[in-house]
């Protein structure tokens, strides 16, 4: 029997197994080399002419077996259930701001954009300031609605790429991936979607229609937080129209040999992790929303969410391990909080295996125009959590400690 009719969890577990590896290493060795050798002229000939039977690697740049390995997985974990899976492959980049910006140039070049006002911070700073500055321009609006979104695409016949995130901070929306793929095509549009926060664990875009899929590979994918790291999944025929392989070569973004390799690591673990974190957070949320100090729980996995149903669709075991909420309290509140916890990391990002927690408006919007914060959703009393893997009691007994006390209403 052949490894490949195990299931994509097996697969993943011995993802980072070489293959002929001259010592017989159990786990992929890290090719920790910027250049290689040659056997002899023809073995260098053939690689450059791009012959059968030369040397497989030239320069880490161009490519090296580490890196290949993790785009391997890559590209099964996003696209295995698809009828052309094996014409889908992964790029592996330097962060996800790499993967992100490298692919905007390369398919969105001398045309426009459109996406969503809620992005991930770097991607809409991109957007608004250094892409007009290159020649590409974006529309934002809400992309779930489609009739709005139809009359942008067709009034903008410029627009070549439609940029969507799978669940959106700080309010947790989720992309009708499906329907926006459905117009994307019919406009002959490249849909990228940014899986960073879904995870592929529990939704493949490109299973819903979506051309291309960007991660942050810093955040779940590594799942320790020991690296930055990105990576961009789609078909082959796509990254050749695109010269997207090109492009990261020349714009130099790769990943590096080690950064590989310590996701090959973290990957063994990925589906238990994520089912655990998965598994905390939808407690999570429901202990916060009975809370009396918390006035709105945002989690795609809670009947509340607006797009619960939407969520429940196209995410399987499960939404993710990131929530917001808003405390009743405000700003000082918010502060208190952060003060008060002592098992949660005080810390930005997300997808690691201890539990982070961050308070915005006091400290990563704390310097931006109180009306352009309000705007982005992001208000006094508004709190992240990215829900960690430790014991769940655990979790909720430090949030209890660290919230204020709420008097029990006198009836
Ligand atoms: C973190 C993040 C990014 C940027 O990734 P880096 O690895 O920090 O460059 C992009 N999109 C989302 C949704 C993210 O959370």
């Amino acid at each position: 029997m052949d490894k490949s009719k195990f299931s994509l969890e097996s697969e993943t577990v011995h993802a980072d197994h070489p293959k002929n590896d001259p010592f017989g290493s159990h786990v992929m060795p890290i090719y920790q080399t910027s250049t290689f050798q040659f056997n002899s002229v023809e073995d260098g000939r053939k690689f450059f002419a791009q012959e059968e039977g030369g040397a497989t690697h030239s320069y880490s740049r161009l490519g090296n077996p580490t890196v290949d390995r993790l785009e391997a997985i890559l590209a099964r974990l996003e696209g295995s259930g698809l009828p052309d899976s094996d014409d889908i492959s992964a790029l592996a980049f330097s962060s996800g701001m790499a993967a992100i910006s490298t692919t905007l140039i390369a398919m969105a070049k001398e045309g426009a954009v459109v996406s969503q006002p809620a992005l991930y911070g770097c991607t809409g700073q991109f957007l608004k300031e250094e892409a007009p500055e290159l020649g590409i321009k974006t529309h934002f609006l809400d992309l779930n609605d489609l009739d709005v979104l139809d009359k942008v695409l067709m009034e903008n016949p410029e627009v070549k790429v439609i940029y969507a995130e799978t669940i959106a901070n700080p309010t947790m929306e989720v992309a009708n991936i499906s329907a926006i793929a459905d117009l994307a095509e019919a406009y002959d549009i490249t849909f990228i979607v940014d899986n960073t926060f879904g995870t592929p664990y529990h939704v493949r875009p490109m299973e819903h229609g979506a051309d291309i899929v960007v991660h942050s590979a810093t955040k779940y994918l590594n799942g320790h937080g020991t690296l930055i790291g990105g990576a961009v999944i789609g078909r082959n025929s796509l990254f050749e129209e695109f010269n997207l392989a090109t492009f990261r070569k020349n714009l130099g973004g790769v990943m590096s040999p080690f950064e590989a390799w310590l996701l090959l690591n973290g990957l063994k673990t990925f589906n238990l992790r994520m089912e655990r974190h998965a598994e905390n957070t939808i407690k999570v949320a429901e202990y916060l929303e009975q809370h009396g100090a918390v006035s709105k729980v945002f989690y795609p996995g809670l009947e509340s969410h607006s797009d619960y149903e939407l969520a429940s669709d196209i995410f399987d075991s499960g939404y993710g391990g990131v929530l917001s909420f808003e405390l009743k309290g405000g700003f000082e509140a918010g502060v208190e909080l952060m003060e008060n916890v002592v098992l949660c990391t005080l810390a930005v990002s997300l997808g690691t295996a201890d539990t982070l927690i961050q308070h915005p408006a006091s400290m990563t919007h704390s310097v931006m125009d109180e009306d352009l914060r309000l705007q982005a959703g992001i208000t006094d009393g508004l709190v992240r959590l990215a829900v960690g893997i430790e014991n769940i009691d655990d979790i909720i007994a430090d949030l209890k400690q660290a919230l204020p006390e709420v008097e029990p209403a006198t009836v």
